[in-house]
């Protein structure tokens, strides 16, 4: 007989605890809304957004890979020689582009995206130290 597999049991039920889900406070957004997050477009806006005291570095330093924002430049800049960052960048090239090929699918629009995204790291200003 050997090992029985569990089924239905705490492991694999995720759901059940929805609410500490709901709570989780450094919760980032998913791979696919940073995949629509990466469209030039929105990407432009995220990444020159308007001053706000209320976010972390007042806005001005956000890694659009991660939808994290950063104290400062110095800050993104480390951030993004490190491993999460790195992971993140993979995982996004690695992503089906989902959003696009619905609207594909849809017919919305002409642009058609490449099937590989293309993932770097957003350039950054070089005019600190
Ligand atoms: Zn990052």
């Amino acid at each position: 007989m050997g090992k029985s597999k569990q089924v239905g049991n705490h492991k694999s039920d995720k759901k059940k605890h929805i609410s500490k889900t709901w709570k989780t406070k450094r919760r980032t957004k998913d791979l696919d809304q940073i995949h629509s997050d990466m469209k030039p477009d929105t990407a432009t806006k995220l990444l020159n957004q308007e001053v706000d005291y209320d976010v972390t570095g007042c806005a001005q330093h956000y890694c659009l890979h991660c939808a994290r924002y950063f104290t400062d430049m110095r800050s993104l800049k480390e951030h993004f020689k490190t491993k999460g960052h790195k992971k993140r960048l993979k995982q996004l090239r690695e992503e089906p582009y989902t959003q696009a090929e619905a609207e594909r699918a849809a017919g919305m629009g002409s642009y058609i995206t490449p099937k590989k995204v293309e993932v770097k790291t957003q350039a950054v200003e070089e005019d600190m130290d």
